[in-house]
């Protein structure tokens, strides 16, 4: 079985529960309105406004005047995602972290240990919320995506448990936006083919699928009938490293997808960071309006985990996807493969020669440390009218 944990909106439960006072208002963690930036997380007094996380800040303060707009403080949520990462592995050593708040659980073989995989969920839960006064909601079922659809259904706090023989009940009456990779956009695609539940989608026959929608159409036709054999992937058996975003709109606006580009890259540099990994590839995966997706990559001139670096790899690749004629995007995601334990192939005493790489290492870790030590100050960076960070 497979386990899927998922913090209750982490970085705004984070800075509630640094700040008792904020308890009952409604909170968004993002960048700053003047910046274009964008909602991270929100609590869900905020969610009540219509307020969801990767809508523009500014929107977010006029829907409710009275928000209380925090900066993200990523290396504390970071730190928290570690302590979080401990409690799992004492279940199990097979982890595939999606996120810095959501993972994967393999827990098949932890069974024999720890009792069966609801016992294990429990105790999960209950360790999280007892050490770290924070809130996961948790599902478990036979695939990963159908562990993660349990984990959202019964949000906040949810605990919801999928047995093999209920996962075609479980998934018919769902609407299809609940697949995963789907979104909202998309859904409204089936919505105007008639296709509402998960039910309608898989009595749908493939090859019209797969004409409409391509390889993804396979994919979730697939999904739609409870097949995903895919396995969890350990991050330290892990070819990339890489996280994606689903828009709950199409967004065209350069500036905006540079935001969320920007966030992208620096939860992936800092996993690579937690993990000891550097990366000679930086790739980025856009999905436009009419579901062509196209994956564009790079290499760097050595192997790197500094977000500078893989930003600027990230952001060219972007403009150059983008080039000259603006389209709507659904699904921006940012990895990073061909990964190794050494900074490069480079000596030891070539380090000495790149006095900017090695600025920048200094520059992450001293950011780092800052902000863990100073809590409120954050040195977040934004997108600059210069598109420099
Ligand atoms: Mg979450």
């Amino acid at each position: 079985m497979i386990i899927h944990v998922d913090m209750d909106a982490f970085y705004a439960s984070v800075e509630m529960r640094e700040q008792p006072g904020l308890a009952k208002l409604p909170v968004v963690v993002g960048g700053s309105a003047q910046d274009r930036g964008v909602v991270a997380a929100a609590n869900y007094a905020a969610r009540k406004y219509g307020i969801h996380s990767a809508m523009p800040v500014a929107q977010a303060q006029r829907l409710c005047p009275q928000l209380v707009t925090l900066p993200v403080r990523m290396p504390l949520y970071s730190k928290i995602s570690h302590q979080i990462r401990e409690i799992f592995q004492r279940y199990t050593p097979e982890i595939e972290p999606l996120s810095l708040d959501e993972a994967f659980l393999e827990v098949t073989a932890s069974e024999r240990l720890f009792g069966d995989a609801v016992t294990i969920g429990k105790r999960i839960k209950h360790d999280i919320a007892n050490e770290l006064s924070l809130a996961a909601s948790v599902g478990i079922a036979p695939s990963k995506f159908v562990a993660k659809i349990a984990s959202d259904i019964d949000k906040p706090n949810g605990f919801v448990v999928v047995k093999k023989e209920e996962v075609q009940a479980f998934l018919d009456p769902l609407p299809v936006s609940r697949l995963w990779g789907v979104g909202k956009v998309t859904g409204g695609e089936f919505e105007r083919l008639g296709i509402h539940t998960i039910k309608q989608l898989r009595q749908q026959p493939l090859q019209a699928l797969q004409y409409r929608f391509g390889k993804f159409g396979e994919h979730i036709w697939n999904l739609a009938q409870g097949i995903d054999p895919r396995k969890i992937v350990t991050d330290s058996r892990a070819k990339s490293i890489s996280n994606e975003t689903t828009f709950a709109v199409d967004i065209s606006e350069r500036s905006v997808l540079q935001n969320h580009l920007l966030e992208l890259t620096e939860q992936v540099a800092f996993r690579l960071r937690q993990q000891g990994f550097y990366a000679r590839t930086v790739q980025i995966k856009l999905r436009f309006a009419d579901f062509k997706t196209i994956t564009r990559a790079m290499s760097l001139p050595s192997h790197s985990q500094t977000t500078k670096e893989l930003w600027q790899a990230a952001k060219t690749l972007l403009d150059t996807a983008l080039a000259g004629r603006p389209r709507a995007i659904r699904l921006l995601g940012m990895g990073t493969s061909s990964l190794s334990r050494q900074p490069s192939g480079v000596q030891q005493a070539d380090l000495f020669s790149h006095p900017e790489q090695e600025k920048q290492r200094e520059l992450d870790q001293l950011a780092d440390q800052i902000k863990n030590r100073f809590g409120q100050i954050s040195i977040h960076r934004g997108l600059k009218p210069t598109n420099k960070i």
